[in-house]
C-alpha cells in the first residue's frame, strides 16, 4: 500500500486516532443500491472492471439496508415506491450518506407527472447531487469521492448527532477525467 515505504527505520509511525478511523471509514464506503431505472445501469458499469469502483473501496454493494452507509438513487421515484426509498434509508446505521444520481433522483427529469417524486431530497437528506442522464461512471466516481474527502476532513462523528445533508452539486461535464484522482483536502 505504500506506507512501508514512508516507514522510517525505527519501523513504527505515529498518527492521531482520528486519521486512522476516517481512513478506514472512507475506504470501506458501503453503497446500497436504490436502481430503479436507466441510471442504475450505468452505476452497475461504474462497478464494473472499466470503471472499477473497488479502487476507492465502495464496491461492496449491500442489498440489505443494515449493511450499508451510502445510499445511491439511481432513476426515478414513483410515488408508490417512496416509502420504500424512505424505510430503507432509515434502516441504515448512522452514519451515513446519499447520493443522488442523474436527473430523475434530483428532479423528477423529464417525468413531470404527479405519479414521479420531483426530487428524492423532498424526503430524504442528499449529500451529494450528480447530474446527467445518465451521469458517466466518472462523474458518479467524483461523487463518491466527494464524500471521501468530506470524511477525511470531519472528525469522529457525533453519536445520535443530526444529520445534515452536505448538499454538494458534481460539475456536469461530459468529458471523462483521468482516474483515479488524488483525494485533495
Ligand atoms: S436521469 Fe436519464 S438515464 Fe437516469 S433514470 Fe432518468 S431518464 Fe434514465
Amino acid at each position: 500500500m505504500g506506507i512501508e515505504a514512508a516507514l522510517p527505520a525505527e519501523g513504527f509511525v505515529t498518527t492521531q486516532l482520528r486519521h486512522v478511523i476516517n481512513w478506514a471509514r472512507r475506504s470501506s464506503l458501503w453503497p446500497m443500491p436504490f436502481a430503479t431505472a436507466c441510471c442504475g445501469i450505468e452505476l452497475m458499469a461504474t462497478a464494473c472492471s472499466r470503471y472499477d469502483l473497488a479502487r476507492f473501496g465502495a464496491e461492496v454493494m449491500r442489498f440489505s439496508p443494515r449493511q450499508a452507509d451510502l445510499m445511491i438513487v439511481a432513476g426515478r421515484i414513483a410515488v408508490k415506491m417512496l416509502p420504500v426509498l424512505q424505510r430503507t434509508y432509515e434502516q441504515m446505521p448512522e452514519p451515513k450518506w446519499v447520493i443522488s444520481m442523474g436527473a430523475c433522483a434530483s428532479t423528477g427529469g423529464v417525468f413531470d407527472t404527479y405519479a414521479v417524486v420531483q426530487g428524492c431530497d423532498q424526503f430524504i437528506p442528499v449529500d451529494v447531487y450528480v447530474p446527467g442522464c445518465p451521469p458517466r461512471p466518472e462523474q458518479l466516481i467524483e461523487g463518491v469521492m466527494a464524500i471521501q474527502r468530506h470524511i477525511d476532513r470531519e472528525g469522529l462523528p457525533p453519536p445520535g448527532g443530526k444529520r445534515v445533508p452536505l448538499g454538494l452539486v458534481i460539475e456536469p461535464t461530459h468529458i471523462p477525467r483521468p482516474q483515479p484522482v488524488t483525494l485533495g483536502r
